[in-house]
């Protein structure tokens, strides 16, 4: 049997050898035309999971301490008595929902699970978006015109990488679906090309690289206008493509001089003009920012400079450079659809006043409006919650404070297959079908492929009679309900048709319909049923202008949000750093923000959750090798296992997130006997990017001393 691996951005093909209903082995898909048969060691746990005796089959009601098991329609019945019951007293903003990470690789959570989500018409939606890609994603609606118009960089032709803020090596790639990353970055250097990292830790990327410059976290921005000053000085700027805003640019990066931006960055003036300079001479190159440019307290503005290097260096929409992907499912009529409407700042958080994205409010704001008493219609307290695949008491800052928060929810119900950190909070868990007993296909990731592909895949075991699938559970609740949807206000008869047409469906009309539809060879669902080992639609291609969303159809360089919020930059940068020791996280190849930790081959080996330090930072606070140390904010401390290494900036250290398998009344065995700490419980949540109202995971002030 073969599929595409759901448990990263990455896609691998997996050929799966089963008996009955046991799997007896994954292995890389040869044949997979994108991943070539490489998978990492996470692939291989697909198997664990889906024989995890702590995942959940049955939807479980909370009676007392005890959870009991019930049938399904009891539950649905529960859940929407409940939720409508909260929508009719308070109003429909007293329902918040949470989607967490997962969702991006479940087709039945993109097409139904959003039905679900979206038409529920709550001003409180939250997700993980705001502890990770946002501020990509305002990039991509303010320069590009719409929020999912995301580049990815075209990998495969370039001839210098430069990776800002990002280890694709440990992620696999992230809004940059690239199975097998190594391999690819290696081809960069053997075909004669470069790859420079920067970043404040040498990273599992770095020491592949030509380069590796360490930056102090937080100051990307800086950096970046830097080298947009010195493309304007030096004459550098180049591109075909028609832009707004490029004297407001030019004016914006004026007195940002490398001399300027090196004592900040910890980046050599000369190094800045060298950076700059090789990008704009090199034909085919490309900067990709990743996550550490998003999660800092100028992510807004690191994002929208990292796309503006590329335009101005005239390397966005071109070969080797920064590209849009033409995937077989165009996913901005699809997202429409659905209920996902592009939008910043339309509103704002009703207790401290952050900015809605895309219909989302950032989660930093969901405890205090769930703690606030409302007072009035439009103000309206959270009273319930519904959470979907998601974990937020460890993934999201400040997890102790939001976990107080939950237990007074009047309701709370969790679509998600275990009793974790958070859903052991719920009244109800609704646990869907395990990957494998679902179709697949990769709606969301496809569209940041650094190749256009396609592949589906039907369930590897048929789901047992009494067992639903996530998109089953949505459409339950969803008809119960009774939201609308914009497919046509909520009639019997559109319930009716969705009840029946099931995601395959959707996707088939979407396929067909696409940009490798009727007109192009004829995509469909029929035609990759007969593929399965997927289909390559060939190298990224020059898309704008015409898929631009702004009617002018120019690229918009300098809008007027992030001109705005350059004065807080440079009320930071008034006076020089304080020397504090700062944080950043990091990523693991054997783990995946909070839900991997349950599979015994994937936490084995020395402990993971451990507090990385330079050596001269740690002898300077007496720490060893092993040891424990205390790290500290004003939210807390935690403690954790010294690991010490010159891979480290110094005055930066790093511990990662998604751990803290500490709490009781979870069920996960493997993660209970393996729980580190939870970095979210020393995060304060009231630190944000204020112009995109990210969470700041990068550069925060941290004491560290022996515990
Ligand atoms: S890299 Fe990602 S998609 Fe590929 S096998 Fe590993 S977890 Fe799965």
């Amino acid at each position: 049997m073969y599929r595409s691996c759901p448990l990263c951005e990455a896609t691998c093909g997996v050929a799966i050898e089963i008996e009955g209903d046991r799997v007896l082995s994954v292995r890389g898909d040869d044949a997979d035309p994108f991943s070539k048969g490489y998978i990492c060691p996470k692939g291989t746990a697909l198997a664990d999971l889906h024989h995890d005796p702590d995942r959940l089959t049955t939807p479980l009601v909370r009676d007392g301490a005890m959870w009991k098991k019930v049938g399904w329609d009891e539950a649905f019945d529960l859940v929407a008595q409940k939720l409508v019951g909260i929508r009719k007293a308070y109003g429909k903003d007293a329902v918040a929902v949470y989607q967490g990470n997962p969702t991006a690789h479940n087709l039945g959570l993109l097409t139904y699970g959003q039905l679900l989500m979206r038409t529920l018409g709550t001003k409180n939606a939250y997700s993980a978006t705001s502890m990770d890609q946002l501020p990509h994603m305002l990039a991509a609606l303010l320069m590009f015109g719409n929020q999912l118009l995301m580049p990815v960089p075209d990998i495969e032709r370039t001839d210098l990488f430069v990776c800002l803020g990002a280890n694709p090596l440990a992620s696999n790639g992230s809004i940059m679906t690239a199975p097998d990353v190594k391999s690819r970055l290696k081809a960069i250097r053997d075909r004669g090309g470069k790859v420079i990292v920067l970043d404040p830790r040498r990273t599992e990327t770095a020491e592949k690289a030509d380069q590796h410059h360490f930056i102090r976290p937080g100051t990307d921005a800086a950096l970046l206008l830097a080298m947009v000053h010195v493309l304007f000085a030096e004459k550098l700027v180049r591109g075909r493509l028609a832009v707004t805003g490029l004297s407001e640019l030019e004016a914006a990066a004026t007195a940002w001089t490398p001399e300027r931006a090196a004592p900040i960055t910890g980046i050599a003036a000369d190094e800045i003009r060298g950076l700059a300079r090789a990008l704009a001479t090199t034909p085919r190159a490309v900067l990709y920012g990743r996550i550490g440019v998003c999660t800092q307290e100028f992510g807004g503005l690191a994002a929208w400079l990292c796309y503006a290097v590329n335009a101005l260096t005239g390397h966005l929409d071109e070969p080797g450079g920064l590209m849009f992907t033409t995937p077989a499912v165009d996913p901005l009529p699809l997202a429409a659809m659905l209920g996902f409407d592009g939008g910043f700042a339309r509103w704002k958080s009703r207790v401290s006043g952050k900015p809605e994205f895309g219909g989302e409010l950032p989660i930093s704001a969901l405890a205090e409006e769930i703690e606030t008493a409302g007072n009035g219609e439009d103000k309206v307290q959270i009273r319930a919650l519904l959470t979907s695949a998601g974990n937020p008491v460890l993934s999201s800052p400040g997890g102790p404070r939001l976990e107080e928060a939950l237990k007074t929810l009047d309701f709370m119900v969790s679509i998600d297959p275990y009793l974790n950190e958070t859903t052991r909070l719920a009244h109800v868990i609704l646990p869907p079908t395990s990957p494998l007993e679902r179709s697949h296909y990769d709606l969301a990731l496809n569209a940041f492929a650094v190749r256009n592909v396609a592949k589906y895949a039907p369930p590897t075991f048929e789901r047992s009679p009494e067992a639903r699938h996530d998109w089953e559970i949505c459409l339950a609740l969803w008809t119960r309900i009774g939201v609308p949807s914009k497919l046509g206000a909520g009639s019997k008869l559109v319930h009716r048709l969705l009840g029946k047409l099931g995601p395959e469906a959707i996707l088939d009309l979407a396929l067909r319909t696409g940009p490798h539809g009727f007109g192009r060879g004829g995509m469909s669902l029929g035609k990759l049923r007969k593929s399965p080992h997927g289909i390559d639609l060939g190298p990224l291609e020059p898309r704008l202008p015409a898929r631009l969303g702004h009617a002018d159809k120019h690229v918009h360089l300098a809008p007027a949000e992030y001109l705005a919020d350059l004065v807080r930059l440079e009320r930071k940068h008034a006076s020089p750093p304080n020397g504090n020791l700062v944080l950043i996280g990091r990523r693991h190849l054997r783990s995946n923000n909070s839900w991997m930790h349950n599979s015994e081959r994937l936490v084995k080996g020395p402990p993971r959750c451990t507090l990385l330090i330079h050596p001269d930072d740690a002898a300077a606070r007496g720490l060893s090798e092993g040891g424990a140390a205390k790290v500290s904010t004003r939210k807390g401390a935690i403690e954790l296992p010294v690991e010490i290494s010159d891979e480290m900036m110094k005055g930066v250290v790093s511990v990662p997130h998604g751990w803290g398998h500490n709490r009781s009344g979870t069920r996960l065995r493997v993660a209970e006997a393996n729980p580190g700490v939870s970095v979210n419980d020393i995060v304060d949540p009231a630190l944000i990017d204020e112009l995109s109202g990210t969470s700041v995971l990068t550069g925060l002030a941290v004491t560290v001393a022996k515990a």
